[in-house]
């Protein structure tokens, strides 16, 4: 069966039959502690009572209805979101890649309506110069933004940029994070949009600073671009707030969502406000199966879940004793632990995909694990994890970073 599914993962030979909480179980009946949940996305864990019994609702009366009309499931979301996270507007996808798209192309008319001098900028300045349009879109060195021919040409690395899939859209380029230097030249009136991620992911658990995302967004903003915070990964809770964009202080126009936001049903999400709030008009941007009822029922048990008091805190404290407990283990082969919230990076002196392989493979109990980059271990448990299934995954990898040379 394996081998007739594309070839593109490089899956691990192992069936997994069912999941409860933050633990799997496999085909043989062997147990594993998982630290990936889905790659950020199973948010509640497996089998969360109160997102199956509203998806198992759901698919008994309506599963999807397209978007020409409305349903009374996605338009509660839309009101619970936005009151959640302050935003103005909410378009759906299915993906984080999606989401990004919504945003690329949201920021292209922004910069389009500035240029036509139908809208005012962020810096309130007049139209650029005639022969100059407004649609340069900045993005970070390192960063990841999705697996669309436009998402990997803003994605900073160019290991994903082979000549295999040019020709590539133009219209982007990149700076280094946390460089005070590249902002003073990156933002003149061709951007439209400053496009981000609060923590890199996919890069290596890279930490942003809040001090330079500020100068940053502001440097950008004076030069009358608006900032996207890619968040499909950071968002819903992950780093300990709603989006961890609250934590840095930046405060963007345009926020987008995936991964967690519907605890494993397919979902994306576009948020924005302020002055791109009308942006998008009627025919300018669509999705087949965005914000369908099953995927909407699904999010607003999430939703339900994360806003309930003391939840955030939890994921706040959890990933401290987590990366506290890492530590305190003064391992000569951990080099550095990192992180935010239940996002976690650990720098190791051997090859991570060897101790993400042996960890699956320890016995009695097997630990699920990501790697990001060829020495960082990164950890993404549900947010629901406990302190005991955290000691039980991290007892298996101590003695495999210990076993493994
Ligand atoms: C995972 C990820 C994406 C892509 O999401 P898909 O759902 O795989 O399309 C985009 N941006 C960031 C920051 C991500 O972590």
């Amino acid at each position: 069966m394996a081998g007739v599914i594309a070839n593109n993962y490089g899956s691990f030979p192992v069936v997994f039959v069912k999941g409860k909480g933050c633990t799997l179980t496999d085909v043989m009946g062997k147990k594993y502690i998982d630290f990936v949940s889905g790659i950020g996305v199973n948010c509640l864990g497996h089998a969360h009572p109160a997102l199956v019994k509203a998806v198992a609702k759901q698919a008994k009366k309506e599963i999807h209805i397209s978007n020409y009309y409305n349903s009374d499931v996605a338009l509660n979301y839309v009101e619970k979101m936005l009151a959640a996270s302050g935003y103005e507007r909410i378009f759906f996808g299915n993906s984080g890649a999606e989401a990004n798209e919504a945003a690329i192309k949201l920021a292209r008319k922004y910069g389009w309506l500035v240029s036509e001098g139908q809208i005012a900028s962020t810096s309130g300045a007049p139209a650029a110069k005639a022969d100059k349009k407004r649609n340069v879109i900045v993005t970070l060195e390192k960063s990841f933004h999705g697996r669309t021919i436009t998402t990997l040409m803003a994605t900073g690395q160019d290991k994903f940029h082979p000549d295999c899939f040019a020709p590539f859209p133009e219209g982007f380029k990149t700076i280094r994070a946390n460089n005070y230097d590249d902002i003073k030249t990156a933002f003149d009136d061709t951007v439209c949009a400053f496009m981000l991620e609060c923590v890199q992911g996919e890069g290596g658990v890279n930490l942003v600073d809040a001090e330079w995302a500020k100068s940053a967004a502001d440097a950008a903003r004076k030069a009358g671009a608006i900032v996207i915070a890619d968040e499909v990964q950071t968002g819903m809770g992950r780093t300990g707030t709603l989006f961890a964009s609250e934590q840095l202080g930046f405060d963007p126009e345009v926020i987008t969502t995936a991964k967690g936001i519907a605890g494993g049903v397919p979902m994306g999400a576009c948020l924005f406000k302020g002055i791109v709030k009308d942006v998008f008009v009627s025919g300018d941007h669509q999705s087949t199966f965005g914000g369908n009822p099953l995927a909407t029922a699904a999010a607003t048990a999430v939703i339900t879940e994360l806003t309930k008091p003391g939840f955030l805190e939890h994921v706040t404290e959890t990933g401290e004793y987590i990366r506290q407990t890492v530590k305190g283990w003064n391992l000569p082969c951990v080099k550095d632990v990192r992180g935010k919230g239940l996002m976690i990076g650990i720098d190791i002196e051997q090859s991570a995909g060897a101790i993400q392989k042996n960890c699956l493979e320890a016995e009695p109990l097997g630990l699920c694990i990501s790697t990001a980059g060829p020495n960082t271990l990164r950890f993404l448990p549900p947010l629901v994890l406990t302190k005991k299934d955290a000691d039980a995954g991290l007892a298996v990898l101590k003695k495999v970073l210990e076993s493994v040379k």
